[in-house]
């Protein structure tokens, strides 16, 4: 038996396989294919289409074996190039790679394999395959296919199958353990939230996470942000204090959130909060807000577990001093424990007052933070020499056109406040041109506005920054981006939080 027929065997089965897949547990195959479902409609296009591609692949292939015809074959491996150009020309449209190392090899081992195959046979012109034996063996092939997708589908909805299936998610994600993003080895800087106040499914709002030492900073805590805290698997007991740019709702929404959820798995101190002066009335609303939530737990699960001397935040009012200091830079320093230093740094978000960036530097590696801002010169001259900028980024050709939609809809209210929100942001070609006048190795953009959750949207936010960046490093932030400086180099790392 030649080796390319065992191998497409095999390549037949794992379609059939795939199929039935896709048939029985759509929503297991496609979290391993990358895809997210929108309800019963989404399922059935998976079952429908997925399901039907990988069958249809299996069949033809399986035919071209047992036929011994080349046709089958080459339509199989004419398909499968068919869905290789189709994961090129994402990676041309979005420039990112993601998902091609873990099914392009695949595929084009399966056309390779079929090309050989095909290559050293010839059909059987003298003894035609008889139709007949083509409906058998197809109707065989499919009716062995349903049988196996019943008895999967009548597994998969076994109580004991299902508890099993229950019980290896758990133990897979109980106990999910990220501490070894707070080493003392490197700088860390993980995008907890990346949106603004327009809704975005795949963004929380601002949030940025710091990570050294043992410690976890949190610069803003805009709504949905604790959730990815969470789900990332960090021991948010160790979060040593958040840091609020701005009291604008998309920066400090998840606050009292941020706070239980760090108070509950066992947080030492109460939680420190920084921010300008009206910081006290924030965290004292919050606070208040949470007392009776408070108090339930602590009578629910003993006080020993959920003390209340540490359940309520405390507010630490950071003045800037009156007289700006060189380049009219106004900053203070939040705090300094001989490793971690973080520099507040008066930014420019008029009529929001105060707004701040903050720095952070650890054992030589610095990352600067904008929270909301105008393009503003003395926030260049304080993020000096930075590693990272992390900048947030309103498109106004994009938002001009929210607002000319929503005036052209007779939705003045809205076409007024996209008017309005276009003069206190940084563009993104400001931000890299500040990035550029700081020095800095790698301009990152989060508190998106609007937020791009697609390749063509992103692609044109970040329109004009390979030329304004004039050929230095940039990232536009997802939800989940970790930005790593390792201590002792000048190089820096872009990745995923392992999820
Ligand atoms: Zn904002
Ligand atoms: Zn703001």
């Amino acid at each position: 038996m030649r080796i390319t027929k065992v191998v497409i065997t095999i390549y037949a089965l794992l379609f059939a396989l795939l199929g039935v897949g896709f048939w029985v547990a759509p929503e297991l195959l496609a979290a391993r294919f990358n895809i997210v479902a929108l309800g019963v409609p989404g399922f059935s296009t998976l079952r429908g289409d997925m399901g039907g591609m990988f069958f249809a692949l299996s069949a033809l292939c399986l035919v071209g074996l047992w036929t011994g015809r080349r046709a089958p074959l080459m339509a199989a491996a004419l398909a499968l190039s068919a869905v290789i150009v189709g994961r090129l020309l994402g990676w041309a449209v979005t420039g990112s790679p993601a998902g091609l190392a873990a099914n392009l090899p695949i595929e084009i081992g399966a056309v390779v394999v079929l090309a050989l195959h095909v290559r050293g046979q010839k059909d059987p012109p003298a003894e035609p395959v008889p139709t007949g034996r083509i409906a058998r063996n197809a109707a065989i092939w499919a009716g062995g296919a349903a049988a196996v997708a019943a008895v999967m589908a009548l597994a998969l909805h076994s109580p004991a199958i299902q508890d099993r299936m229950f019980a290896a998610f758990v133990r897979q994600n109980v106990g999910r353990d990220n501490s070894a993003l707070l080493g003392d080895d490197a700088l860390r800087v993980a995008t907890c939230g990346t949106s603004a106040p327009l809704p975005s499914l795949a963004r929380a709002k601002a949030c940025v996470a710091v990570m050294a030492g043992g410690k976890i900073y949190i610069v803003d805590s805009g709504p949905e942000s604790t959730k990815n805290l969470m789900l990332w698997g960090l021991p948010l007991d160790r979060v040593a204090g958040v840091m609020i740019t701005h009291f604008h709702s998309d920066h400090i929404g998840d606050l009292g959130e941020l706070n239980l959820q760090t108070w509950v798995p066992g947080r030492p101190a109460p939680l420190a909060v920084y921010g300008g002066p009206g910081i006290e009335q924030v965290v004292a609303g919050f606070n208040e807000a949470y007392t009776l939530d408070e108090g339930y737990r602590t009578a629910h699960h003993t006080a020993e577990l959920m003390p209340p001397a540490t359940a309520q935040m405390i507010a630490h009012t950071v003045t800037m001093p009156e007289v700006p200091g060189p380049g009219g830079v106004r900053s203070t320093v939040v705090l300094d424990d001989g490793s971690m230093k973080v520099t507040a740094i008066e930014t420019n978000h008029a009529p929001a007052r105060p707004a701040y960036a903050y720095r952070f530097d650890f054992k030589g590696r610095s990352a600067v933070i904008t929270g909301d801002t105008t393009n503003y010169a003395p926030l260049a001259v304080a993020s000096s020499g930075t590693d990272i900028l992390v900048s947030e980024a309103l498109n106004r050709e994009m938002i001009r056109t929210l607002e000319q939609s929503a005036r052209e809809k007779n939705r003045p209210r809205v076409a007024h406040i996209m008017r309005d929100i276009q003069s206190y942001h940084i563009s993104p070609t400001e931000a890299a041109d500040m990035a550029n006048k700081a020095g800095a190795r790698l301009l990152v953009l989060y508190h998106l506005l609007p937020a791009p959750d697609n390749g063509i949207a992103k692609e044109i936010f970040a329109r004009g920054l390979d030329s304004a960046r004039h050929g230095g490093k940039w990232d536009l932030a997802d939800d989940g981006s970790l930005y790593t400086l390792p201590v002792g180099s000048t190089a820096f790392e872009i990745g995923r939080v392992p999820q």
